[in-house]
């Protein structure tokens, strides 16, 4: 369960925590609820390891929430999104936006670019990603021929998401749907680094996020090539044969498993409290994201 409680908020009701979100539905000037729609709220909350940190990062759920919102304007001509309104109440002003409420698509659209961690270790063990066969001799960090779709699960929350073939795609959407989603989510990712390679950051693979409307409109929903949905990499220290350094939680992961936390990541146990400077140090990360991709000041 997350660490810190949804706020309480005038008019909405508490429906859903996810790791991150927190969903509320609005309450009509009738009294009732407008079901339609979803406020979704991102907070501070920040995991490594699968464990829940603490404490919280500042200002992470307004820069995810700031840096999905420029990026559904860079995607907009490639697909529709959730956004009904910036207009949230103060409390959350921000870090929260309005959404039209979506029949979720339950698969994780995952595309990649580079070749890393589950694909790399699918790779590894089959030489081929989601029944898609690769070449050979590619390391940790090699950039793909062209990215690819490696769509996974949805598990409920605490469960791992298992990858999926396309062929389960299929069985579990339809064909029409699985393609569909397949196509734009490799659309998002290949958009999205022609925009961000030129501002310094890698984005190696991402998981985004559908829904239809009641309509029957596929929509893109969630949040899109965050850091806390992608892999950022600084673009300038790329090189394939080793893990890359991640941009947002490095500071995090660095220290988690430095002698210094005295954590053991084997034990099970949940991990230290983060000190002040590994805190800031992430928050810088986060911001400095926010600002190489959108070229605006961050301000809280
Ligand atoms: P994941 O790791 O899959 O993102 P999570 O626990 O991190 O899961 P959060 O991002 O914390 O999830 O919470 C967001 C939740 O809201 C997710 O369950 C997501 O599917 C859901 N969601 C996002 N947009 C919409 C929408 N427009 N309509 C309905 N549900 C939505
Ligand atoms: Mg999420």
């Amino acid at each position: 369960m997350p660490a810190t409680s949804p706020l309480e908020l005038p008019g909405y009701d508490h429906v859903y925590s996810g790791k991150v979100r927190d969903l509320y539905t609005p309450i009509g000037r009738d009294g009732a609820p407008r079901i339609g729609e979803l406020l979704l709220v991102a907070s501070d909350r920040i995991s490594a390891f699968d464990h829940l940190l603490d404490p919280p990062i500042p200002d992470k759920g307004t820069v995810l929430t700031q840096l999905s919102l420029w990026w559904f304007d860079q995607l907009a001509d490639i697909v529709p999104n959730h956004l009904v309104s910036t207009d949230v109440p103060d409390a959350v002003r921000g870090r929260a936006i309005l959404v039209r409420r979506l029949d979720m698509v339950m698969v994780e659209c995952v595309a990649r670019a580079y070749l890393t961690g589950g694909g790399l270790g699918e790779y590894t063990a089959s030489g081929a990603v989601s029944g898609i066969p690769l070449p050979e001799g590619l390391v940790d960090g090699s950039e793909l021929p062209e990215p690819i779709f490696t769509p996974s699960t949805k598990a409920p929350m605490g469960q791992h998401d298992e990858p999926m073939t396309y062929a389960e795609v299929e069985a579990l959407v339809g064909p029409d749907l699985a393609s569909r989603i397949r196509d734009l989510t490799v659309a998002i990712l290949v958009r999205g680094n022609a925009i961000a390679r030129d501002r310094g950051i890698i984005l190696a693979d991402t998981k985004v996020e559908f829904g239809l409307t009641p309509g029957g409109e596929l929509v893109l929903a969630d949040e899109v090539l965050t850091p806390d949905s992608s892999r950022f990499w600084p673009a300038e220290e790329w090189e394939p044969g080793h893990p890359q350094s991640s941009f947002d939680k490095q500071f995090v992961r660095d220290w988690l498993t430095s002698p210094e936390s005295g954590w053991d990541r084997a034990s099970g146990e949940a991990p230290p409290r983060l000190p002040d400077e590994i805190v800031a140090a992430t928050r810088s990360r986060y911001v400095e994201a926010y600002e190489r991709l959108t070229g605006r000041r961050f301000s809280a």
